[in-house]
């Protein structure tokens, strides 16, 4: 077999069988060197593998320089990759290496990247129940740096819950939603701060809601989202509504001060007894208030950082049964009993 065939069988072995690249180069350079050293030391025996000392030499030359240009194309390549990074991703984003580390993903993102992530970290949000919109609300908050998150509920976890309400564990039944809730985001993110509030919020928790900068509202009674929705609009705090029955779901952002409607625009009235039925009595396919609530989460992220487009006057509505998603325009009623231009006229009492 002449020399040049010894390597070519080689070096296509090498490849079939999926050595190191590295290794494959060696072997072949050995068997290289071996026959030049052959030529130079028994011409006769170099003979065997055909071609002259000089060809050989030659042919070794070439190799070397395919390989050097290569790993200098390769190199030229990684270097101009670095160079392209914005320069928002280095030192002066104001975050910790654990965190640069821990939201690479978003800092990569043109719509949020290092000054996103800050605003996220400055964040004051209140979730409004934990329960089956409340884990994923929760969840992903946390998992997305949101700095501090104050979670409220009043229940405690039971096993009927952890169809959906996939924050909770089992051995966690019997624990207040919002200690269980606030410890399993603790555990997620090291660097969130976390408040558990345990029990309902009532009309005295003006306070607490004009403390945050938004509020997620995941409850399913009218009264508590009415209440939610009151003490929002007094406070002038942005609220994150979702809800959710057996297959379907909506979200939207209430924000009459800043022209979107607020809870009562839509919804003046509480539903008629039987219509709108809880969970507990019509039943919710447990991944329903996961979609929900990741979009919830999305949008306040999206609110958070100024990024996209929000869900101020417009409704997006879901049929998990068929599906399809929709959205429809929503607004503000001047004779809203809530928000409307009548309150607004009559000075507040002090
Ligand atoms: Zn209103």
């Amino acid at each position: 077999m002449s020399g040049l065939a010894l390597l070519l069988v080689v070096g296509a072995a090498g490849l079939f069988f999926g050595l190191p690249r590295r290794l494959i180069a060696a072997v072949l350079a050995l068997i290289w060197l071996a026959i030049v050293l052959l030529h130079l030391t028994s011409p006769q025996a170099g003979a065997m593998f055909g071609g002259s000392l000089r060809g050989w030499l030659f042919g070794g030359v070439l190799a070397v320089l395919v390989v050097a240009y290569r790993v200098g194309l390769g190199w030229l390549r990684r270097n101009a990759i670095a160079g392209q990074e914005p320069p928002q991703q280095a030192a002066d984003t104001g975050l910790t290496d654990p965190e640069l580390d821990r939201y690479a993903r978003h800092l990569v993102l043109r719509e949020i990247g290092g000054p996103g992530q800050m605003k996220l970290r400055q964040a004051k949000v209140l979730v409004v129940g934990a329960g089956g919109l409340g884990a994923p609300v929760c969840l992903y908050l946390a998992a997305a740096g949101v700095g501090r998150i104050t979670v409220s509920d009043g229940d405690t976890v039971s096993v009927s819950n952890l169809q959906r309400q996939v924050i909770f564990q089992t051995r966690q039944r019997g624990e207040m939603k919002a200690d269980a809730a606030a410890a399993n985001m603790a555990d997620l993110n090291p660097h969130v701060e976390i408040t558990p509030v345990t029990r309902a919020l009532t009309d005295t928790d003006l306070p607490l809601i004009a403390g945050h900068d938004l509020v997620l509202d995941g409850t399913d009674s009218f009264a508590t989202r009415d209440l939610v929705n009151r003490l929002c609009v007094e406070a002038e705090v942005p609220l994150l509504s979702g809800s959710i029955a057996q297959w379907e779901g909506q979200v939207t952002l209430y924000d009459p001060a800043r022209g979107a409607p607020c809870l009562a625009c839509i919804f003046p009235e509480p539903p008629a007894p039987g219509l709108a039925p809880a969970c507990a009595e019509a039943g919710v396919v447990g991944p329903l208030p996961g979609v929900i609530g990741s979009m919830m989460a999305l949008e306040a992220i999206k609110h958070l950082t100024g990024a996209g487009q929000g869900l101020a006057g417009r409704l997006l509505l879901f049929d998990g049964l068929y599906g399809e998603t929709r959205m429809i325009g929503i607004s503000r009623r001047a004779n809203c009993p809530v928000c409307g231009s009548a309150l607004e006229a009559t000075p507040k009492a002090t």
